[in-house]
């Protein structure tokens, strides 16, 4: 009987998704991830920066447009003062160049903090990197040691992976799809029991739903709560 089958089928992997789920919570894999985490951080950090970059060569370019309009006060500005016969004009002659001289102040304080901010980030960026290529290095080295890591417990079970197979070979696809699915759920075990009317992989009580559609020893249905597929034992 097909239930049967992967239910052998499920009890030998089980020993596998065992293993993986300890290999994926090892030292060694957490500090892969722990390195993959850092790289990506400093990778979004480097991007917020020159983003930041092409701001400030914006508002440099801003900057450039209100150095034109320093100019045009300059020629304004650039007249024979003794020319001036009126005092109201001299007046307004000397307000504009104390605005003028204001524009040139603030133009200066404004160009001072955009190259000044401009030439943190540069080193920023450049501490950045000195630490990504680090991380790669380090990253490179933790993955050749969890790849072999890896090797030596996949060896190991080879010979389950064997039995596996010959099992696989006499279990419908489509049970085996279900069961791969909920397993790449980590819904594991995936074939679980049908009793008084709960699933046994959550716990849920499920009779409405599913009583109806178990009879007799091996039947099964799907837990519409957590998928699985439960079973009559
Ligand atoms: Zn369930």
């Amino acid at each position: 009987m097909q239930l049967n089958k992967i239910l052998e089928y499920q009890e030998l992997d089980m020993k596998i998704y065992g293993a993986e789920k300890k290999f994926q919570s090892s030292d060694g894999k957490r500090k892969e991830l722990y390195i993959r985490h850092k790289f990506s951080e400093k990778s979004n950090l480097i991007n917020s920066l020159s983003q930041e970059t092409d701001e400030l060569f914006a508002t440099l370019t801003k900057y450039a447009s209100k150095l034109n309009e320093i100019e045009d006060f300059e020629k304004d500005l650039n007249i024979d003062v003794s020319s001036i016969d009126d005092l109201s004009k001299l007046d307004s002659h000397n307000k504009s160049l104390v605005k003028y001289e204001e524009l040139i102040t603030s133009s200066e304080r404004d160009l001072k903090r955009v190259t000044g901010r401009l030439g943190d980030i540069k080193s920023e960026i450049q501490k950045l990197h000195e630490a990504m290529l680090a991380l790669d290095k380090e990253y490179r080295t933790i993955k050749a040691y969890n790849n072999a890591k890896w090797q030596e417990i996949y060896q190991k079970l080879a010979p389950l992976i064997e039995k596996l197979k010959q099992l696989k070979n006499g279990i419908e696809p489509e049970l085996i799809k279900k069961y791969y699915d909920l397993r790449k759920n980590r819904k594991m075990p995936a074939f679980v029991e049908y009793a008084d009317g709960n699933c046994a992989g959550c716990g849920m009580q499920i009779s409405i739903e599913v009583g109806p559609k178990l009879h007799k020893k091996g039947d099964y249905a799907e837990c519409p709560e957590c998928r699985r597929i439960v079973y009559l034992s």
